[in-house]
């Protein structure tokens, strides 16, 4: 039987047509004349309207017509006489394909808590808050493919299990094959992983970085877009154990390129969401005006979620160096007061707290942060040529060219560097931080043999996802995400 999805039909179908839509009963509505069926079949975030006459339908059929089942309508397309829809259909015919016991089905229509709805992700998409979501999700997927392939990127697949534990982003989970309960043992009494699968410690990978690097220096401009795993027992709200990255990484580009890339990449694709899910998106706006006035008058944000996404798409990305955050930082009222949780000075780590200040009291709009303390990051990052100096001429250490993006709610989006090309460099480098040359010599071939400047980022695509969604929360952003103590659907 052809059907007419309700995004199409509400868009450009025409009146007086008899037409067929499937999905799922959101409200069912009956007065005196007549029976009001609201249904969804989550192409739209809107719901098609159908109408029966008082006992039109049989009653064991209107029975199992209740929210969450499943039918097919059939009816023909009129205008709709009531206010809230331009068209409705009035029915000749439902088909019931799954009914939904009202006293069991989790799902009202009513408004549930996000801590709930958690607890039942396996339903959750046909909420209105979730199906606009998950559409807004695919748009930006989408919208990450259409970028890099219009600006002549490749897209790479980098592996999922891989061997290496030099990329040192995060602690990793294991893939074996082994007894968990009885494993081979070698002499020293250590897991004997030359009988596992690989002959090898593998893990789930933490960054496609490495391997990117080499399609790079083959293909020029590549990028990937794949999961990514951390086993980062931390329960916050930005963190998940399983997340989706996007990795661009570029031959002959330096670390002004790549900071150039990552705003104009990541301006398009909010343009992109702007301009195809605006329904969605204006019912996050919605939901999120109604949950801000919840709030305490000094915890409501400024901006709504819509003017947000124009504020960020319309201004030029604040830039400075990290040695010129730290100054603004150890400067600041915060800072003064005691009232920042870690202290700040400079070498240190920055926090979310001080991230956020910068982007959401200091700049009050997205930060570009770069050239950080060599210590702090990464061994496969840039050397710059002298050391890191302030204004008044103090000498601070080493730093590498390194770029952060932040971002307002939600601090670090994007993580990235110019990487370094000179071989004895990098490989003194992985010394000092105990790297074991040999256990990547096929990294450092890509600098043996025709090495050329080069540089990428990471993006954590959930994070994107929640900028903007405007969700708190990294788990409603993902359809079943993956986190301690989290793996059930
Ligand atoms: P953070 O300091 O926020 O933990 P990171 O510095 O460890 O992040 P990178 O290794 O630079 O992260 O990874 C690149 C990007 O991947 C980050 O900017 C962020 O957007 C995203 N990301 C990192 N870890 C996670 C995670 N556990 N869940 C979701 N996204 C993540
Ligand atoms: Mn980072």
């Amino acid at each position: 039987m052809s059907y007419l999805p309700v995004q199409q039909l509400l868009k450009s179908g025409s009146v007086g047509t008899d037409v067929t839509v499937k999905g799922w009963v959101r409200t069912k509505r009956e007065s005196k004349n007549a029976i009001f069926i609201a249904l969804n079949d989550g192409s739209t975030i809107n719901n098609i309207q159908a109408v029966a006459e008082a006992g039109q339908l049989p009653d064991d059929v209107l029975k199992l017509i209740t929210t969450g089942a499943c039918v097919a309508i059939t009816g023909q397309l009129v205008e709709s006489q009531g206010a809230g829809q331009s068209v409705e259909i009035k029915i000749s015919n439902v088909h019931i394909y799954g009914p939904a016991d009202p006293d069991k089905y989790p799902l009202q229509p009513k408004r549930h808590s996000l801590e709930f709805l958690r607890e039942i992700a396996h339903l959750r998409p046909r909420t209105n808050t979730f199906s606009a979501i998950l559409r807004i999700r695919h748009a930006l997927a989408f919208a990450v493919h259409t970028y890099f392939n219009d600006n002549g990127f490749f897209y790479l697949n980098t592996p999922i299990i891989t061997a290496s534990d030099a990329e040192g982003a995060g602690e990793m989970f294991r893939v074996t094959t082994l007894d968990a309960t009885k494993p081979p043992l070698s002499e020293d009494g250590k897991v004997d992983y030359s009988q596992d699968f690989f002959g090898r410690e593998t893990n789930l990978t933490v960054s496609g970085q490495l391997e990117g690097e080499l399609g790079a220096l083959a293909l020029g401009k590549i990028y990937t877009f794949g999961p990514t795993f951390r086993a980062e027992n931390s329960n916050t709200t930005r963190h998940l154990a399983e997340f989706w990255m996007i990795e661009p990484e570029m031959a002959f580009h330096e670390l002004l390129d790549n900071m150039n890339l990552a705003e104009d990449f990541v301006k398009t694709v909010i343009r992109y969401a702007l301009q195809h899910c605006e329904d969605d998106l204006a019912f996050l706006d919605n939901r999120l005006q109604e949950e801000e006035k919840t709030k305490k008058k000094e915890e409501q944000s400024a901006m709504g979620l819509l003017e947000k996404l124009q504020f960020v798409i319309s201004n030029e990305f604040e830039r400075l160096t990290y040695t010129e955050a730290v100054e603004i930082l150890v400067n600041s009222k915060p800072a003064k007061k005691g009232q920042f949780q870690y202290e700040v000075s400079w070498g240190v780590d920055l926090q979310s707290e001080h991230e956020r200040y910068l982007v959401e009291k200091h700049f009050k709009k997205p930060v570009i942060l770069t050239n950080y303390p060599r210590d702090i990051k990464a061994f496969y990052m840039k050397q710059d040529d002298a050391p890191a100096t302030n204004a008044r001429g103090q000498v601070f250490g080493e730093t590498v060219r390194a770029m952060d993006v932040l971002f307002p709610g939600i601090g670090e989006i994007i993580g990235g560097s110019q990487r370094e090309d000179d071989l004895d460099k990098l490989t003194a480098r992985m010394q000092e931080v105990g790297i074991e040359p040999d256990a990547i010599w096929w990294y450092l071939d890509t600098r043996r043999f025709g090495s050329a400047p080069h540089a990428g980022f990471g993006l954590g695509f959930e994070r994107l996802v929640q900028f903007v969604t405007g969700m708190g929360n990294i788990r409603d952003v993902i359809p079943f995400p993956r986190a301690p103590k989290q793996a059930e659907f």
